[in-house]
């Protein structure tokens, strides 16, 4: 009838190098790849605890830290110099407090390392959970000093190894930081890990996914250096603080499950290619060539090139952070939060899910914003199944209670606007009138 049958056009623009990609990677990579979240409450220590590190691993050199100092005793806080190399802008300098998720990487022999910083002002709770939402582990400070210890207990220490846990976060590694102040006491060592240790288990760590180390950030014993302070080495002989963070079990790169991107910005008009997007590939392997779905969309596209921490890569595996060049797909198909994945095992669409979460605020039948990542979706909180118990998990109470409340533990389930690539295990973040009001995971 004259009209033509539309062609769509399944061919790569380029070509693939049909590369064995795993094999790639064996050979190339030797590396770990961890991200970890710096959790404790106010003034525990935790930005002169970081700072101290990268300054001994030479991340940030002499002259910085001098011209820190120099600027610091101008405001009478010298000991604020340490702090301030996680620190950005001058205004947080001045109230002496870190404001935003600071991302600082440091590498040793064996592991590339992420720190995602998280400040434990109150109202900064949203920055940590952010960070806790990409944490492999939690490094949980701890300010040893007389009173300080027992106030911070019962304050955001709890609070803060609560959170991690229920987004899924199983590792923590214990800092019990200004042991100077306590004359490096073994004792006060000794009660202080088994009032966390008993705490950390009732929360649901495993006694085998905690440590220990005593230390002071200030004066830098066992952050990089063994300490040789004798009041310390006459009973500790054990790991300093980066052999611990070294120790962590390789991070399973989840390499052989279906690919898996979650595009965090997207670029258009660029030099080398109209449509970039770029995000970190949380699971599966890719090449140049590779056929991609976007979803939610739908649409099929190809990758044209790609760029593995900014340089021109041929492939690249669960962990990295990608760019990639996009053909043969409308910008329209495309947003921050969309996945791209692999077409012949796709990412589910839905429109409901169960989880489990740690409650922060009062929690009924309500609307709700979901956050996962950059992704974020207007729905409401359909029904509470259950109470859990924060050690074993298991449902305690009655069933369908009405409500949840502050610092319960719930398994919940919740109705989306619209329908939306999830699966689990993602940590997903519930809030209400631009509140935190839950986190946890999808179960
Ligand atoms: P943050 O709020 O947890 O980030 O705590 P900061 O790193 O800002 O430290 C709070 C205060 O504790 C500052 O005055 C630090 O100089 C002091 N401080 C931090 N670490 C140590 C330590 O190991 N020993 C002693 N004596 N003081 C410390």
């Amino acid at each position: 009838n004259g009209v033509e049958a539309l062609k769509i056009d399944d061919t790569p623009k380029v070509t693939s190098k049909n590369l064995d990609v795993l094999k790639e990677f064996e050979q190339k990579e030797k590396k770990n790849e961890a991200n970890f979240v710096v959790i404790g409450h106010v003034d525990a220590g935790k930005s002169t605890l970081m700072g101290r590190l990268l300054y001994d691993l030479k991340v940030v050199d002499q002259r910085t830290i001098d011209r820190y100092r120099k600027e610091a005793e101008k405001m009478g806080k010298s000991s604020f110099a340490l702090a301030w190399v996680l620190d950005q802008g001058t205004e947080e300098r001045t109230r002496g407090v870190t404001i935003d998720i600071a991302m600082n990487k440091f590498s040793t022999n064996k592991t590339n390392f992420t720190i995602l910083d998280a400040p434990g002002h109150r109202d900064f709770i949203p920055n940590m959970i952010a960070g806790a939402s990409q944490a492999d582990f939690a490094v949980l400070v701890i300010d040893a000093s007389t009173g300080s210890f027992e106030s911070g207990l019962k304050g955001q220490t709890k609070e803060h190894a609560l959170l991690v846990r229920s987004m899924g976060v199983s590792r923590i590694i214990i800092a019990v930081n200004k042991l100077d102040t306590v004359a490096w006491s073994q004792e006060r060592f000794d009660e202080i890990s088994q009032q966390v240790s008993a705490f950390l288990t009732s929360a649901g760590f495993l006694p085998k996914n905690v440590a220990f180390i005593p230390c002071s950030g200030l004066h830098g014993d066992n952050i990089v250096r063994k300490s040789t302070e004798p009041g310390l080495t006459s009973w500790y002989n054990g790991p300093t603080l980066v052999e611990e963070l070294d120790n962590s079990e390789p991070i399973t790169r989840a390499l052989t499950r279906p690919l898996r991107i979650t595009i965090g910005d997207i670029f258009r008009g660029g030099v080398q290619n109209p449509l970039s997007i770029s995000g970190r590939i949380e699971s599966g392997s890719l090449q140049t060539g590779d056929a991609l779905l976007a979803q939610p969309a739908g649409e099929k596209c190809f990758i044209k090139a790609l760029e593995v921490d900014s340089e021109p890569a041929d492939w690249a595996v669960a962990g990295q952070n990608v760019t990639i060049h996009l053909s043969d797909i409308d910008p329209i198909h495309l947003k921050v939060g969309d996945v791209l994945c692999s077409p012949t095992s796709p990412i589910k669409i839905i429109k409901e899910f169960t989880a489990k979460v740690l409650a922060f605020e009062f929690l009924t039948p309500m609307q709700i914003d979901v956050h996962r990542g950059r992704l974020h979706t207007p729905g409401r909180i359909r029904e509470i199944v259950s109470l859990l118990d924060k050690g074993s998990g298991a449902p305690t109470g009655k069933k369908r209670p009405r409500i949840v409340k502050p610092a319960q533990l719930a398994r919940v389930i919740v109705e989306l606007e619209a329908a939306v690539p999830l699966e689990a295990p993602a940590r997903v973040v519930l809030r209400s009138n631009g509140a935190t009001v839950a986190a946890g995971l999808l179960e």
